[in-house]
C-alpha cells in the first residue's frame, strides 16, 4: 500500500551510488523514500578509484555536505605516458582530483541513514496501476511495497530494465579491465618513485594501463596511507572472458569478479603478461598487488528511461566505457536533473516527460565518446 502521508513516495531499487544519489536528493525534496539493496552486506569494500567530477561535488553540496570543508580526494599533478621500455613519451601538467567509490558511498550512505535503507532485499517483479498512478514492487522475500514512483538504480544487469525493456542489454566491448589497489607504502620502491603523485598511462598492443593515488582505508588521505589504484585494459575474445568469469569456487559471474575471487590461474596469467607488456614501474605495481579484480567492459545506452511511473538511471540506463571517467557523474547528473524536474513540474508525469529526453541523449553521447576512445586505445594505438 502507499503510505498514508500526503508526501509523494519513491521506491529505489539498488543502494549503490545511483540509488544513494537519487535517494538523498528526493529525501531532501520532501519525498518519502525507501531504498532496497539486494546485497545483505555494506557495499563499502567495492573499492576502486573514480575521477572526481563537478556533478558529484554538486550532489554533495545539495545533500547538506559543506564541500569547502569536505576532503573529497587526492590530487594528481602531471599526466605522464610511458613507452613499453619505461621511457617517457609525454608529460604535461594537468592537475585533477581522484576520489574513490568507497568515499562517495560512505558519505552518502551515512547522509541517508539506516531507517529507510533495506539490505538483503531483491526486487523480482513490479506492477503498475496506471489509473491510480502507482507502482508496486515485489521482492524475493515475498513482501511488496507500493509508491508513486519506482527508480531502477540497480546497475548494468538491472532487473527493472529487463522487466520493462528486455531487449536493452549491455554488449561486450571485446576487452576487459583488470583492476587493483595497493597501499601506497607497499608500492615497490622504483614504482613509487616514478608513478607516485601523477596520473600515469602506458600503451602496448591490446593493452592500456593507467594508475593514480586514491583515498586509503576509511577514506584516509594522509600521505603514506592512501591506495595506488590501477586499471589495466586487455583485449580478450569472448571465449577467454567467459573462462575468466568462472571464479575460484567454480561459480560463473555475469560481468565482473570482485577482489579475492578470480581463479588463481588468472592471477598468474596477469602477472606473467605484466612482464611482457608493461613498463617496469607498472609491472612492479601489478605484480605486488595482492587482490586484483576484473570487470568486463560493456556498452549500453537505453533508448528509454521512463515507462509510466517506473524509471531507470545510472548504469541501469547507460554504461559509458570507463575511459570517459563519467559513469558516476552521469548517475549524479541523472539524479540532479530528476530532482529539479520533480520540483519544477506541476506533476510527476510531466516531470518525467521533461526529464527523459535529455538523460537518454546524455547516455548516448557518453557511449559514443567512450567507444571512440576505447576503440582507438585498444585496437589501433600501441
Ligand atoms: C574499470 C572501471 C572503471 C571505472 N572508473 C570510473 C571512473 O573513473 N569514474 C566514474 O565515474 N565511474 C567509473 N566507473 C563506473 C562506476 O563505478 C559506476 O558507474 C557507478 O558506481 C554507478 O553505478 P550504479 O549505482 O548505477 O550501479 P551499481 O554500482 O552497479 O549498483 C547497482 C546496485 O543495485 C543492486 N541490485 C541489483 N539488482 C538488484 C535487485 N534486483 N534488487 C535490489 N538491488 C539490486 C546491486 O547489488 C548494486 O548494489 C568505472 C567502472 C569500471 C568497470
Amino acid at each position: 500500500m502507499t503510505t498514508a502521508s500526503s508526501r509523494p513516495s519513491a521506491l529505489i531499487i539498488g543502494g549503490s551510488l545511483a540509488g544513494l544519489f537519487t535517494g538523498n536528493l528526493l529525501l531532501r525534496s520532501g519525498w518519502d523514500v525507501e531504498i532496497f539493496e539486494r546485497s545483505p552486506h555494506d557495499l563499502d569494500s567495492r573499492g576502486g578509484g573514480i575521477v572526481l567530477q563537478p556533478d558529484v561535488v554538486e550532489l554533495f553540496r545539495r545533500t547538506g555536505g559543506d564541500v569547502r570543508h569536505l576532503n573529497l580526494g587526492v590530487e594528481s599533478r602531471y599526466r605522464t605516458v610511458f613507452r613499453p621500455d619505461g621511457s617517457i613519451q609525454s608529460k604535461h601538467f594537468a592537475p585533477q582530483t581522484q576520489t574513490s567509490w568507497s568515499l562517495i558511498y560512505s558519505l552518502l550512505r551515512s547522509a541517508f541513514g539506516d531507517e529507510h535503507y533495506h539490505q538483503g532485499v531483491a526486487l523480482t517483479d513490479l506492477e503498475q496501476d496506471h489509473a491510480a498512478g502507482t507502482v508496486t514492487a515485489r521482492f524475493a522475500d515475498g513482501s511488496s511495497r507500493t509508491a508513486d514512483l519506482l527508480v531502477g538504480a540497480d546497475g548494468g544487469n538491472s532487473t527493472v530494465r529487463t522487466l520493462i525493456w528486455p531487449k536493452a542489454k549491455p554488449d561486450y566491448a571485446g576487452y576487459l579491465a583488470w583492476r587493483g589497489l595497493i597501499l601506497e607504502e607497499a608500492m615497490p620502491t622504483v614504482a613509487r618513485a616514478i608513478l607516485h603523485g601523477d596520473f600515469g598511462f602506458a600503451n602496448n598492443r591490446g593493452s592500456h594501463i593507467l594508475g593514480y593515488l586514491v583515498p586509503g582505508i576509511d577514506n584516509d588521505m594522509r600521505p603514506g596511507h592512501r591506495f595506488y589504484n590501477w586499471v589495466w585494459y586487455r583485449v580478450a575474445p569472448d571465449a577467454l572472458l567467459q573462462e575468466i568469469l568462472v571464479d575460484r569456487d567454480g561459480q560463473r559471474r555475469i560481468a565482473a569478479i570482485p577482489e579475492g575471487r578470480p581463479a588463481e590461474k588468472w592471477i598468474a596469467y596477469l602477472r606473467q603478461d605484466a612482464d611482457s607488456l608493461l613498463p617496469a614501474p607498472f609491472r612492479e605495481v601489478v605484480k605486488a598487488t595482492p587482490h586484483p579484480f576484473m570487470q568486463a567492459i560493456r556498452d549500453l545506452a537505453s533508448d528509454h528511461m521512463v515507462d509510466g511511473r517506473v524509471i531507470v538511471l545510472g548504469d541501469a540506463a547507460a554504461i559509458p566505457r570507463p575511459h570517459t571517467a563519467a559513469s558516476t557523474s552521469k548517475a549524479a547528473a541523472n539524479a540532479l536533473a530528476l530532482a529539479d524536474a520533480l520540483e519544477r513540474a506541476p506533476g510527476i508525469d510531466q516531470a518525467l516527460a521533461r526529464w527523459e529526453p535529455e538523460q537518454v541523449a546524455l547516455g548516448k553521447a557518453l557511449l559514443r565518446q567512450g567507444m571512440q576512445t576505447g576503440t582507438y586505445l585498444m585496437f589501433h594505438a600501441s
